[in-house]
């Protein structure tokens, strides 16, 4: 095993770098007019995206100070959903301005302490929320705009909303099934589960108030792989056979007496399945582990491991619905709970892909929609909040007493990097981003960049244009870009090991 040391200054410039590059990489799909990004996994699967965790997840970055910064767009993804470009944006900002300092000789920690200092100013002075009646529409089309296209904008923002409220901001009552065909405008939201999956009994209708069995394994007999035998005549094979499809006909007939529908983890034996169906007892295999866990959460129906732990009595019957679901031209299993509150939001869309970033932006807008109805705060968007705090906290490096030159100068770097937000997406829509910032520093706080449908950008209101984002979203942003760009410059010493 080799050890490969980097110590000091070495060490700062390398992560520094690192995470530079990181930030530059997705600079370019923020806002609005961002590209997308096409990644091609190990397989050859093509993912074409404008989502930051989603292309940060699949950059295969060794490096230490790159890690990091994956980890705060993570942190960012679990704590909101949305922003996840922003803060490795803000963050890589933040230390490549730190570069400059450090050149001239300021001390990291100088500049850590400095830079959180400046968080606090930022976040003691933000501005005041737009005071406007609750609209969820508008919250969640800014998280969609540059990821769904123009048409489908307002059914899918309408979409995330309904289901949002529906559910009372809780996500985890929230599933999305995707299925190719049709259009946005022609997806939905489902009360209950919508499974993508199967009954094994082709004529199965479905069944009302049904006992259900929840098993967490396989019906599928001996497995043959897994031993080794030894029989010197084929009868005694016969035997084996036999006395396995005796098992097999007697679980089958416990299971039909027990239950009117089964689910299971692993693979059902044919012989089981047919005579279940025979019995008219729907059977759905391979269901898989987070299914199995919402079915079981929904209906009350307990996970069972053996078909021996299933006590004697006999199961309790739910109170709702399991049948199969047509939609399009594919088949799926719905089980719908009487008191059960999760829904399944049925999206709808041209192809796979579209599909898949639907699915990636609507996390963002169904996370931020969670946000906005905790505290109802909004802010407007398109830089004018960060660009209002640059001057702030720049103010504040000027003016305050008992600052130290260099004090002032870190604040100052930490002012500038909070424009880079309008900045890149003034750069990204084709814009000068300097023109931008100059002028958002001679505006009023509502005053940001809003970048129109044909992608044209205009310096204005951008509250009044629609484009809101939540207080809490705008406040993690600073929090977790500060705190990355202070944990890369914290470091000094970097021991990696590598290979074997
Ligand atoms: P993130 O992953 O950080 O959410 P996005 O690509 O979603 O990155 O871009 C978010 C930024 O785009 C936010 O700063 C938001 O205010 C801004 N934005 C959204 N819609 C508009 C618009 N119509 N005009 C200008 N800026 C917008
Ligand atoms: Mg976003």
């Amino acid at each position: 095993m080799t050890e490969e040391r980097k110590t000091g200054r070495e060490a700062q410039m390398s992560n520094i770098r690192a995470a530079v590059q990181v930030a530059e990489t997705v600079r370019s799909t923020l806002g609005p007019a961002g590209m997308d990004k096409m990644l091609v996994d190990e397989r050859g699967e093509t993912i074409v995206t404008n989502d930051g965790i989603t292309i940060l997840r699949e950059l295969s970055t060794g490096h230490p100070g790159a890690q990091m910064m994956v980890q705060a767009s993570q942190t960012q993804d679990d704590v909101c959903k949305d922003g996840t470009t922003s803060v490795v944006v803000l963050g890589g900002q933040m230390l490549a301005l730190s570069e400059g300092l450090l050149m001239r000789g300021i001390h990291p920690q100088t500049i850590v302490r400095a830079f959180n200092k400046s968080a606090t100013v930022a976040l003691n002075n933000l501005p005041l929320p737009i005071s406007a009646a609750m609209n969820l529409p508008v919250v969640a089309a800014t998280a969609l705009r540059g990821k769904a296209s123009e048409v489908a904008l307002d059914d899918a923002a309408n979409l995330c909303s309904e289901a949002a409220q529906r559910v009372n901001g809780d996500l985890d009552r929230i599933r999305v099934l995707t299925q190719a065909g049709e259009s946005m405008a022609d997806s939905y939201i489902h009360d209950g589960l919508v499974l993508n999956k199967t009954f094994a009994n082709p004529n199965f209708l479905g069944k009302e108030n049904p006992r259900v069995l929840l098993l967490d394994g396989g019906l599928d007999g001996f497995n043959y792989e897994d031993v080794q035998m030894q029989v010197q005549d084929p009868a005694q094979l016969n035997q084996i056979r036999e006395q396995e499809m005796q098992i097999l006909g007697n679980v089958s007939h416990t299971i039909s007496e027990m239950c009117d529908i089964v689910l299971v983890r692993d693979g059902i034996h044919e012989a089981v399945a047919k005579y279940l169906d025979s019995q008219d007892v729907g059977v759905v295999s391979r269901v898989n582990q987070s299914d199995m866990d919402a079915i079981s959460s929904i209906t009350g129906a307990v996970i069972y491991h053996r078909i021996t732990e299933v006590p004697e009595d006999e199961l309790p019957r739910i109170e709702g619905k399991v049948e199969p679901k047509r939609i399009g031209d594919l088949d799926y299993v719905s089980v719908e709970a009487k008191e059960s509150d999760t829904i399944t939001m049925i999206v709808r869309g041209a192809t796979r892909q579209t599909l898949d970033e639907y699915e990636r932006a609507f996390d963002d807008a169904l996370g931020v929609l969670s946000l906005y109805l905790n505290d109802g705060n909004v802010y407007p968007g398109g830089g004018a909040v960060l660009s209002k705090l640059a001057m702030v906290v720049r103010n504040h490096a000027t003016n305050q007493q008992g600052l130290s030159a260099r004090e002032r100068m870190c604040m100052e770097a930490y002012a500038d990097s909070l424009e880079i937000i309008p900045a890149a997406i003034a750069s990204n829509a084709g814009m000068d981003p300097l023109d931008v910032v100059m002028e958002l520093r001679s505006c009023g706080p509502d005053i940001g960049l809003y970048i129109d449908f044909s992608g044209e950008g205009e310096v204005t209101n951008t509250s009044s244009k629609g484009v809101w984002e939540p207080v809490a979203l705008v406040k993690q942003i600073i929090k977790s870009a500060t705190e990355v760009a202070c944990s890369i410059l914290r470091i000094d010493d970097i021991i990696a090991r590598r290979g074997e």
